[in-house]
């Protein structure tokens, strides 16, 4: 069995660009995730981190895979460490940071994953970039495509 699982992925400190591309060959190496779209990177203000953050760069990927939820988003905290990403202060800074966006259509609420990832729907950061690869995937919970969802962000 294998699912489309969505991810997204951020990067604000060193080489944006360069963290961002090793995290997608890192993700293309996972026994059991195949990398099937890619968009292109924007840059956006950082949000919600301590000030004078620098900005990010954002992109999202389209993943096939055999991997559980639990297991796909262990691989992508493992990319996480690879990149040096250290976790110090809440929303700070990070050289790359992978969120688990959408997996198939489950809803999932558990200790250490949510998804869909509880605030996509809310940051266009995100939604931008998932609207380049995945228009027309519906939100499992909320009913509403990625391409409505990114619609209805502008001016939020
Ligand atoms: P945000 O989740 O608001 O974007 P963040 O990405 O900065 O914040 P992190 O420090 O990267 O937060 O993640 C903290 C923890 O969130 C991770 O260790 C992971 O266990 C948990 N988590 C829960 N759901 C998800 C998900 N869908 N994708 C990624 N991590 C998740
Ligand atoms: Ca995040
Ligand atoms: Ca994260």
């Amino acid at each position: 069995m294998s699912e489309t699982a969505y991810i997204a992925l951020g990067a604000n400190l060193g080489d944006r660009a360069g963290n961002i591309a090793a995290a997608l060959e890192g993700l293309g190496r996972v026994p059991g995730v195949t990398l099937t779209k890619v968009s292109t990177m924007m840059e956006n203000p950082a949000m919600g981190g301590p000030v004078d953050s620098p900005a990010f760069l954002n992109a999202a990927a389209e993943v096939v895979t055999s991997l559980s939820p639990e297991a796909l988003l262990e691989a992508m905290l493992a990319v996480e460490r690879s990149l040096g990403r250290v976790r110090t202060q809440k929303w700070g800074p990070r050289t790359i940071d992978l969120d688990l966006l959408l997996y198939g259509d489950r809803a999932i609420d558990a200790p250490g994953l949510t998804v869909p990832h509880p605030l996509m729907h809310q940051r266009r950061f995100v939604l931008e970039p998932l609207a380049q690869i995945a228009p027309q995937v519906v939100h499992p919970v909320l009913g509403q495509t990625i391409q409505e969802l990114w619609e209805r962000s502008v001016g939020a």
